[in-house]
């Protein structure tokens, strides 16, 4: 595939869970060349709305919008994403065929399993793809890093990424997942009407933007301790 390998790879649980945690960033670094994609670990089929088929349709809608070169769901089973040696597979297969230098996966904790889950299976596939000996048709690789999409979960981000330009675009990337999102009847007990999502989404992207002193941000956790060349170009004000 032409658009491979990859700089930026978004992993998921769910479809819509790139656009909802990561998706201004994703589009953000599309913006400035870099070659992006996701991928989503289930296919849908739990979804109180529409069918596996329609959020497919729209996943390659809202990809399209955010510029992403490269997006794939797995066959793992929506409401059962498992952290067993062949999900781990699956998912290294997809690291070593893609190559990305950066990973962003879901943070490790969360109420929904799944994200908890997809961020554990996610790191140790990591692992697996840089193994050598471990023939799955491609070869190794491992990304150099790893970041961790912190908004489904209450805990302090890293760093914020400035997602102010790319606001909206990523709001419609999310509006792209008409069965989930269009005021409807079906499930309305459990689903938001859209300008309560929206000021939903805006309420959280503002926290985060105000955290950094930035009109709307993206959250995200790394591991890893910071690195600094020069002190006059570190950004956000303290005082
Ligand atoms: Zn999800």
């Amino acid at each position: 595939m032409a658009t491979l390998p990859l700089d930026i790879l978004g992993l998921a649980a769910h479809r819509d869970d790139a656009e909802q945690t990561c998706g201004g960033t994703l589009l953000k670094m599309a913006q400035r060349g870099y070659r992006t994609g996701i991928l989503d670990l289930t296919q849908g089929e739990m979804g109180t709305r529409g069918t596996a088929d329609d959020r497919a349709r729209e996943a390659a809608e809202a990809a399209r919008i955010l510029q992403a070169s490269w997006r794939a769901a797995l066959d793992i089973p929506d409401g059962r994403v498992e952290n067993t040696w062949d999900n781990r597979l699956k998912v290294a297969r997809v690291i070593r065929e893609t190559r990305p230098r950066v990973l962003i996966l879901p943070y490790w904790k969360g109420r929904h399993p799944d994200h908890y889950t997809a961020s554990i299976l996610g790191y140790e596939a990591c692992f697996l793809a840089g193994l050598g000996k471990l023939d799955l048709g491609a070869a190794p690789h491992r990304p150099f890093k790893i970041i961790y999409a912190t908004l489904y979960y209450d805990v302090r981000p890293t760093f914020i990424v400035d997602i102010s330009d790319q606001f909206e675009t990523r709001f419609q990337s999310l509006m792209a997942y008409k069965s989930q999102y269009q005021d409807q009847a079906a499930g309305s007990e459990l689903f938001p009407a859209q300008a309560e999502i929206r000021a939903r989404v805006e309420a959280m992207a503002r926290h985060y933007g105000l955290l950094a002193g930035v009109t709307y941000g993206e959250p995200f956790l790394q591991k890893e301790i910071g690195l600094v060349e020069d002190l006059t170009l570190i950004p956000v004000a303290s005082i």
